[in-house]
């Protein structure tokens, strides 16, 4: 097989490859490519690219670096990746396309009424902290139906869960029971793997994988 000519091209053809290893089809996935503490000039060659779907963690990062790049690529998509203050819900309405950390009951009603000012509903993921971690976002998996029950109260379109595995440990466990948890709610989509394990995840059922390292190179 012919080396990719670039890193997003490597990327893509591991998508392929592990896509159709699950017997899945490349188009189920979506590549969000993570773009957080890159500059323009880093993001300008995937564009030219031709990738569309982004990443970034930061409400503040994504205001001062995207305006440009999105009047010289109207269809972007941005995604926010990272935790959201309830008091950017206005601004990450007006920014983002697609949030993947809807967490806490304060955040639902904050975007909700984001949405319903700006008119605009995004569709998100619940996060949820899929290892019961301490210091991680994410609401617990035990409070999973009574956040999805408030988010389509509030006219939120939830289309499916978003998780971020433990660090250090094998991922595939947490990412079956994130599959599985969202079958039992009647969800489809599923924002999970990285850089390191989105072969994996795609095998266990990822609609939407975030790759952020693996394009860009450290984040120094
Ligand atoms: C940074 C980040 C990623 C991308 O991580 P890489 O390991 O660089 O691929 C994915 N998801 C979230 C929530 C992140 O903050």
């Amino acid at each position: 097989m012919d080396q990719p000519a670039t890193p997003l091209a490597a990327i893509r053809a591991r998508i392929a490859a592990a896509a159709q290893v699950a017997g899945r089809r490349p188009e189920e996935i979506t590549l969000v490519a993570v773009s957080k503490t890159h500059e323009a000039e880093a993001i300008a060659p995937l564009l030219a690219q031709g990738q569309r779907v982004f990443g970034e963690n930061r409400v503040q990062e994504a205001a001062a670096k995207w305006p440009e790049l999105r009047a010289r690529y109207p269809d972007v998509e941005l995604h926010l990746v990272g935790q959201l203050q309830s008091n950017k819900a206005e601004e990450a309405v007006a920014l983002f396309d697609c949030i993947h950390s809807l967490d806490r009951p304060s955040l639902v009603k904050a975007l909700g009424a984001a949405m319903a000012k700006a008119g605009r509903r995004l569709p998100c993921f619940i996060q949820v902290n899929i290892g019961a971690e301490e210091q991680k976002g994410g609401c617990a998996i035990a409070e999973l139906p009574d956040l999805l029950e408030q988010a389509r109260a509030a006219d939120i379109p939830v289309i499916g869960l978003m998780c971020v595995p433990p660090a250090g440990i094998e991922p595939a466990p947490f990412f079956a029971l994130t599959d599985k948890l969202a079958a039992d709610n009647g969800l489809t989509g599923l924002s999970m793997g990285m850089s390191e394990d989105f072969e994996t995840a795609i095998m266990l059922g990822a609609t939407h994988v975030r790759v952020g390292s693996a394009l860009f190179g450290g984040r120094g």
